[in-house]
Formats: structure tokens, sequence, C-alpha cells
């Protein structure tokens, strides 16, 4: 398998840190409004690739955050007369149900920042120890310049941009020793969420998160990073400066970074007020169709936002999800017989140019082309007349395609209160035996069926998306 490595600038062949094991971790959302569809390509693109490397065998740990604390977060927190901790579980509920939509499967971990306050204290103790941190009137600044990596992601040169940031400089920032050098810790403002710390009551900065609880679930060292290329500068920098420094280690062998998701050939964004959230399209898609467009094109090319690609995305789905139906109704009814071996030779290569479009730095447009074509044969392959074992074959093979991409093409029959029940059960009984993998696959199970849990004090309380 290939992987693009932005650290690197070159394709590379995957070599996880410890066999048949990937650790990944994709910063997430910061949680103070609906998310929108620029927000849920990497969503959709990242679980993606977790899919595939389950499809490969590997055991995927997958770590991805939710930003609880932030200027933003406050702010629409003082504007409603709320605590902050009111917006972003608000925003959190949302966007597990927006997920839950598009087929994201829930993350192995999915920390909260202002749940990790203590890790993160620690970590700048340790940073302010070795000298890449220092303190002035209750701000902690990292030391940039005693980083002789800094840069080496986004390729940026730490003189070329401290004269461009020269002017960037704003009042209250003269303490800093250098003008690159972010802020790890910065004291309280009235009306703002605040912890203790060495350094006086105040919040963490955001790039210390990520750091953190990466470390926390992960580890020292990772496998893959990601997250949509804006982050390349300064966020994904600063996680290195501070990982490593902190740690002496290389923080993550690859770095993947998704392309935007444009609207007129400009960034999708908040802040320029040309978005539209996933709860917009999910008032006219069914956002299995936002997320086949997504995948349609590849995740390091830009991508256009526009009706008609969306109605193309729906015309397509459709083809794959009716084609599958036919093979499934087919099948059910076939008459006893063997695979033929040209037919099973047939739907292999199909299947094998689909993993060799994965295996390509996960060139999902490419997988989806192997795709149409095994739907095509398919169309024609298999009627009444095909054996039980030629209309299994195809069956599996396109049900197993579809799964990887996050496709449902199943019909879910309403599960019974009581079969939800029985598994929940059986969650617990698997937690409390610490079989961890067991009760999270049944957490996933559910949420595929769109039943929700919610662990209370009173037990486990279940809902139906
Ligand atoms: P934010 O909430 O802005 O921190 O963004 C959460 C994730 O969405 C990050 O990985 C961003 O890089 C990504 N993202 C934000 N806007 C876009 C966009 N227009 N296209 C692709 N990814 C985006
Ligand atoms: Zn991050």
């Amino acid at each position: 398998m290939k992987i693009y490595n932005t650290l690197t600038r070159k394709k590379e062949e995957f070599v996880p840190l410890e066999p048949g094991k990937v650790r990944m971790y994709v910063c997430g959302p910061t949680v103070y409004n609906l998310i929108h569809i620029g927000n849920a390509r990497p969503m959709i693109f990242f679980d993606t690739v977790r899919r595939y490397f389950e499809y490969r065998n590997y055991k995927v740990n997958y770590v991805s955050n939710f930003t609880d604390v932030d200027d933003k977060i406050i702010k629409k927190a003082q504007e409603e007369g709320v605590d902050a901790s009111v917006i972003s579980e608000r925003y959190i509920a949302e966007c597990r149900k927006d997920m839950e939509g598009m087929n994201v499967m829930p993350a192995t971990t999915t920390p909260l920042a202002t749940q990790e306050i203590d890790g993160m204290i620690e970590m700048i103790s340790t940073l302010i120890e070795k000298g890449f941190a220092y303190e002035v009137d209750g701000t902690v600044y990292y030391r940039v310049r005693k980083f002789a990596d800094y840069g080496k992601l986004s390729g940026k040169n730490l003189d070329d941009l401290r004269s461009g940031n020269r002017t960037l400089l704003v009042t209250g920032e003269e303490q800093k020793e250098d003008p690159m050098d972010f802020v790890l810790w910065k004291p309280k403002k009235e009306g703002e969420p605040y912890w203790e710390s060495p350094w006086g009551k105040g919040r963490p900065g955001w790039h210390i998160e990520c750091s953190v609880m990466s470390k926390k679930y992960l580890g020292e060292q990772i496998d893959i990073h990601g997250g949509g290329e804006d982050l390349i500068f300064p966020h994904h920098e600063n996680e290195i400066a501070q990982s490593e420094a902190a740690s002496g280690k290389e923080f993550s062998h690859y770095w993947m970074h998704n392309a935007f998701l444009n609207i007129d050939n400009k960034k999708m964004s908040k802040s320029l007020g040309n978005f539209f959230t996933v709860r917009d399209i999910s008032e006219k898609y069914d956002l299995q169709v936002l997320r086949f467009f997504m995948l349609s094109a590849h995740y390091r090319s830009p991508l256009n936002f526009s009706a008609e690609l969306m109605e193309a995305a729906k015309n397509g789905l459709d083809r794959i999800v009716t084609a599958v139906r036919r093979v499934e109704e087919l099948d059910a009814k076939a008459a006893p017989g063997e695979l033929a071996p040209e037919t099973k030779e047939a739907v292999d290569a199909l299947v094998r140019k689909f993993e060799d479009a994965m295996d390509d730095d996960f060139n999902t447009a490419d997988g989806i082309a192997a795709l149409f074509e095994l739907v095509k044969l398919a169309n024609t392959a298999v009627t009444e007349e095909s054996s039980a074992g030629s209309t299994a074959y195809f069956r599996e093979k396109m049900q197993t395609l579809c799964q990887v991409l996050g496709i449902v093409t199943t019909v879910f029959e309403e599960m019974l209160d009581e079969e939800i029940e029985a598994l929940i059960e059986e969650r617990q009984a698997a937690r409390k035996a610490k079989n961890f993998a067991r009760a999270d696959e049944i957490r996933n199970e559910l949420a595929e069926k769109g039943i929700l849990l919610k662990d209370t004090r009173e037990g486990v309380k279940w809902s139906r998306a």
C-alpha cells in the first residue's frame, strides 16, 4: 500500500510501527455550530481509509477528537447566555447525528479537549523543563527557535515566517521572545471557562490538545496523522514541535491531508459564509449521496460542490445500490450450482482493480470506477438462470466493496426492541469482562442500524437516530 506523505512530499510504501496494526489520529471539528460539508470531507475520507485498512485485515486504532474549548465556542455561549459546555455538548450531539447519516463509523476513541487538561498541563510542564517553552505573566509560549526541525512539514522557513509575521505582533504579544512563538497556555479572561494550572487559572492553546490526546490514546508514536490541508500550518507543524520536543521521538510517520471542498472555486468555510451544512444537504438528499460525491474525487484534489455533481452522484449511487439489490434478490432464489471459473476470474480481476486503486494512495475515484465495472458485469452476467455459486460470489464481492466505501446497500428491517436490549446486555457483559473490542463492535453494529447508545448514571439508554 502506498500513501502520499505530506512530510516527505512523496508516495511511500505503508510500513506500520507494529505489524498488522494502524494507529491513526485525525483532527476533529471545533463544535460551535452544525458542521458544514467542508468539515465532512475529512470525516468521510478518513473513515474510508480506516475501512480499507480493516478490509486489509489491519487492526485500526482510530482517534478523532472534538475541540470543545475555543474562542468561537465561548463567543457563542456568551451570545446565548449559557455555559460553553452547553454549546459544545449540543453540537457534538448534532455532529454525531450527521456522521451517522454519512455512515461514518464512530472512532475507536473520541476524546474531548476539556477532559484532557491534566495531560496538557503535564506536557506543557515537560516542555518548560526541557527549555522548549517559557512562561510570561500566566501565558506559556512554545520557543520555536529551540526546535531545529520547525517547518519540516509545511516546508516553511523560520526566517521567512518571521519577517512576514513581524507586523502580526499584536498588543500583548511583545512579551514573546520570537514572533513565531505560539501559545500553549493562556490566562483566564473574565467570563471564560478556566482550569487551575502551575501558571495560574487559564486554558490550553489549540495545538497542545491534539499532541496530548494522540499521545494518551495512541502512544508517543503513531502511524498516520490526518486532517484538512489548512491544518498543515500552523496546527500540524506545531503539533510536531510539541510532541517531538516532549518525547524526543518522531511523532507521526505519515501525514495525510485532504484538499478543500470548494464552492465557486473558493474554500467552503464558516468565516467566508459560503457554506452548506450537512443538515442542509440532508433535507434534499440521503447523506449517502454526499458521501458518494466526496469519494468520487481523489482526496488530494480540490472538489467543487455543485448541484450537477450531486445529481450525478445520486444517479451513480442509485445504479450501484439497484444492481446490488437485484443480485441479492436473484441470489435468494438461485438454483444450486457451482461458480464457473471464468466468472470468478472476471469478478476477481475487477476486485483487484479496486484494490490496486485503493492501494495507490486511496484513490477512491478509480476504486469507484472499478466498482461501476463490476456493476456493469453483474447487470449482464447475473440472471434468473445463474447458479447460486455465481450469484453468491457477485453478491459477496459487491457488498464488500460497498462496505469499504461505506455505501449502505441493504434496507434494514427495523430492529426489535428486544433485539436491541439483548445486544446492549451483551455489550455490558463484554465491558465487565474487559472485552472492549466486542463492546465496541456491538456499539458500531447498533450505530449502523441507527441505534444510539448513551451511558448514563442509571445505565445504558438507547434511542433511534
Ligand atoms: P475546523 O472545525 O475548522 O477545525 O475543521 C475540522 C476539519 O475540517 C479540519 O480537518 C479541516 O481541515 C477540515 N475542513 C474545514 N473546511 C474544509 C473544506 N472546505 N474542505 C475540506 N476540509 C475542510
Ligand atoms: Zn489537531
